[in-house]
């Protein structure tokens, strides 16, 4: 067995939520950054408390070396007491992120690396900012201070090498403050609901990341079974690409925890746009349906394209006649990865608040076609209402290492500009994202030039 393979087979991690403190955490089942890179080079690593543990405040005896700090399972500790204003915390305060152990004590000798392509935008005595081109930041602290590897303004990509995991911490004077030798990190990203960037919940992001260090990409989206089933914007399957700030989650309608909608606009490429990745246990023949929130379907022609069998096909749906779930149409599956279904918000129509649902999508099985009867393609746009919704079966099929299609213009990064050299400070945010009414918006990218008829 490969070293990595009996360390993936060892991995296991307590639930988002559930805090060493003892206090409220945040149960939140949402990965906000779903194809981040791991942010630190090498497994194995262990994201937990370092308040509550040996070498820690508020721990038990014994020293950070402590064998136990070095174990599975992983604990959540964002949100763990902590003073810092918290939109996301249950009691509205809380730690900004996650704190993460290398593979062992030792200090200065592990990289932290980027969790996404971006630009550097801050260096501070023990901190680096790294913003995403949709405006997402991560912000690693207590790097070693000479070790660090990438300077202010540089563009980095994926996994590229920052700094070397330490336990550089200094007060607001520049004074040494002790804390152990780990990564804090920390993922801010604008949450349409609050109106602003906030720190979202790293866990599951780093769940997810670490099991594709591990050798197993997209490993907990699992074969859709021959007879069907419901593949949910929650599901690892699922992945959407496109500005944050432009992708709105709607909580308790829809299939499952909730659903996503974005805005219809004009424009030869998609800027937000989401895929459901379908691996199938074994070829067939079904019936694909995408499932409508009402009030939130009033797109008259939104494109779908699928990848089914080794073909792809267009299907324009008018969203807005019908609610539930509606027929893309029948298709011939073959068994394995590589195949998709995916939705785009470039519909090419006037107007304001043209809603696109974005939720789950379900396949059923239909009779097979005779040998010599079409390639599969009925694209029978629109069938209309459809049963409503049984559940179906639990999500499946395998993202396996998807490629990343163009995701639109970019947008203007929202950084978080200069960092001031405080202990893991939340600063304030540079946000030029909230705030500005749809009119406001719109007039500004027309004055910046980009065609776009937005949100
Ligand atoms: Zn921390």
């Amino acid at each position: 067995m490969s070293p990595l393979l009996s360390l993936l087979i060892a991995f296991t991690y307590n639930p988002p939520g559930q805090l060493e403190s003892g206090t409220e955490g945040r149960v939140d089942q949402h990965i906000y950054v779903p194809s981040m890179r791991y942010p630190i080079e090498n497994a194995p690593s262990f994201p937990n408390s370092q308040v509550y543990r040996p070498g820690g405040m508020h721990g038990p005896g014994g020293g950070q070396c402590s064998a136990t700090n070095y174990q599975y399972p992983w604990s959540d500790n964002f949100c763990e007491p902590r003073r810092w204003e918290m939109p996301l915390c249950p009691g509205g305060t809380g730690h900004q992120g996650q704190d993460i152990r290398p593979a062992d004590c030792q200090d200065k000798v592990h990289w932290a690396v980027a969790a996404e392509s971006g630009t550097i935008t801050s260096i501070g005595s023990y901190s680096v900012y790294l913003v995403a081109e949709d405006g997402t930041r991560h912000r690693y602290l207590h790097l070693d201070p000479t070790s660090i590897a990438v300077r202010r303004g540089q563009e980095v990509t994926r996994g590229a090498r920052i700094g070397l995991v330490s336990n550089a911490y200094f007060d607001a004077d520049g004074n040494p403050v002790p804390t152990t030798i780990h990564l804090h990190y920390d993922i801010h990203q604008y949450v349409a609901q609050l109106q602003q960037a906030v720190y979202v919940p790293p866990y599951l992001s780093l769940v997810r990341s670490y099991q594709e260090l591990l050798g197993q990409p997209g490993v907990s989206c699992e074969d859709l079974p021959l007879e069907g089933g419901v593949v949910d914007d929650t599901s690892p399957c699922f992945q959407r690409w496109g500005p944050v700030q432009y992708w709105r989650a709607v909580q308790g309608q829809g299939v499952g925890t909730g659903f996503m909608w974005t805005n219809a606009f004009i424009s030869d490429e998609p800027s937000n746009w989401a895929r459901w990745n379908l691996q199938l246990a074994g070829a067939g023949r079904f019936r694909v349906e995408v499932n409508l929130v009402e009030g939130y379907n009033r797109s008259r022609r939104v494109p779908y394209r699928l990848r089914h069998g080794g073909q792809e096909t267009d299907v324009i749906l008018d969203q807005s006649t019908a609610s539930g779930w509606r027929a893309l149409g029948t298709f011939d599956f073959q068994a394995g990865d590589d195949q998709w279904i995916s939705v785009y918000d470039n519909t090419g129509e006037e107007g304001g608040d043209l809603h696109i649902t974005v939720d789950a999508i379900r396949l059923t099985p239909a009779a097979p076609t005779q040998p010599s009867a079409d390639a599969g393609v009925t694209p029978s746009v629109d069938a209309g209402n459809q049963s409503p919704a049984d559940a179906g079966q639990p999500p499946s099929a395998d993202a396996g290492a998807s490629s990343q299609p163009d995701a639109g213009p970019a947008v203007p990064a929202v950084d978080a500009g200069e960092a001031p050299v405080v202990p893991d400070k939340d600063e304030p945010i540079g946000c030029g994202c909230a705030g500005s009414g749809p009119l406001e918006f719109f007039t500004l990218l027309t004055l910046i030039g980009l065609r776009r008829r937005r949100r």
